[in-house]
């Protein structure tokens, strides 16, 4: 049983019941007290900023709450979960399934301005790059083979002339005059009570305690580039409508040096005027008139490539017969084996017939003996 024994509700400061937006507001609230920007080479700061972080990582998680909240502990591998992470706020968070700190530190960081202030906080945080959503829709034949699809999609990079810092050359940095380098001023006012000194956020750096001397002419300063661009992506056989490819880290660049987004891809696949999916084997219902159920005779079917097979209806063959066909069915995804073709036999029986036909139909009537199930109704009928 892992033990921890920091109370997250108490770093907080809210109570054990408190709601998920009372935590988050609360969390907004130190995150913000505390934030490097604010306290450059304060190591308090520094150590309760990444304390908060902690509480809200697990706290602002129903999920990882709960499992707190029962086993003081946010999951079984709680030791390691923030390990690796030395002195400091310094990263190593995920943010995967847990979308929380995104919108948190925009809000945060929106406040101070500017977007070298979000950059340097999310030197902090890593905040993933956006996800690029595409459909992509599939002809019946290139889900069932697969097929390779070219997708433009409109992504932001890193700027790489200027390794996404927005500096020429990621060096023509120069120190803030205004807080000399130290990223806070300290603003005296004249006040009913005397003389009030406060440490704000340095405007002209956003905190960061440098200025861009020159600008990266690639990205005019924004240290990323929005560029269109075209992925080739193979999509396996076997794909079905409805489903969903995930390109992990094919999306846009983050612009806080997190992780790249994904490209996620969802799959539509136009029907067969005549098969139809069914997992991976393909369903035939195929109509063939009574004549050819009782004396046979070769019937075309279609297969999944477009190509054309001759199914052989054996005579006497009975309605809702089902014939399978190896192996022509559809691919399993991520897998050699193949479904197969099922084939299921209607027998049709003429709306209306002509004279010829009744007479040859009452010769049948005559001759016939082999109707073993009415020949039993018959029996039962008899002894009623
Ligand atoms: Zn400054
Ligand atoms: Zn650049």
């Amino acid at each position: 049983m892992p033990t921890n024994n920091k109370d997250y509700y108490k770093i907080l400061g809210v109570e054990k019941g408190a709601s998920q937006d009372e935590i988050k507001s609360a969390y907004r609230k130190l995150a913000k007290l505390y934030h490097p920007d604010l306290h450059p080479n304060d190591k308090e700061a520094a150590s309760k900023f990444k304390e908060v972080n902690e509480a809200y990582e697990v706290l602002g998680d129903p999920n990882k709450r709960a499992n707190y909240d029962e086993y003081g502990s946010a999951n079984p591998n709680f030791n390691d979960f923030f390990g690796g992470n030395g002195g400091g706020f310094s990263g190593g968070f995920s943010t995967e399934g847990f979308g929380g700190f995104g919108d948190i530190f925009d809000d945060l960081f929106s406040s101070f301005g500017g977007s070298n202030s979000r950059r340097r906080g999310a030197s902090a945080v890593n905040v993933r790059g956006e996800d690029i959503v595409v459909d992509a829709s599939l002809s019946f034949k290139e889900a069932v083979f697969g097929c390779e699809k070219t997708f433009k999609v409109n992504k932001v990079e890193k700027c790489s002339a200027c390794s996404g810092t927005g500096a020429k050359d990621g060096r023509e940095f120069s120190t803030c005059p205004d807080c000399h380098g130290s990223g806070q001023v300290t603003i005296t006012q004249n006040t009913l009570f005397g003389r009030m000194t406060q440490v704000a956020p340095c405007k002209t750096c956003n905190a960061t305690g440098r200025i861009i001397k020159t600008k990266c002419s690639e990205c005019n300063g924004k240290g990323s580039i929005r560029n269109v661009q075209e992925i080739k992506v193979n999509i396996p056989a076997g794909i079905n409508d409805g489903q969903v490819i995930t390109m992990r880290g094919k999306g846009s660049a983050s612009i806080k040096s997190g992780p790249n987004g994904d490209l996620i891809i969802n799959i539509s696949v136009s029907p067969h005027p005549l098969l139809v999916r069914d997992g991976i084997n393909l369903l035939l219902e195929l109509p063939i008139p009574f004549t050819t159920a009782y004396l046979g005779g070769d019937v075309e079917i279609p297969l999944a490539d477009g190509s054309k097979y001759t199914l052989t209806i054996p005579p006497l063959t009975q309605p809702n017969t089902i014939f399978k066909i190896k192996n022509k069915g559809v691919k399993a995804l991520q897998r050699d084996n193949y479904g197969d073709l099922l084939v299921t036999v209607r027998v049709e029986f003429p709306k209306d017939a002509g004279r010829k036909e009744k007479e040859l139909m009452q010769d049948l009537v005559q001759s016939d003996n082999s109707y073993k199930k009415v020949k039993a109704y018959k029996d039962k009928m008899a002894k009623l």
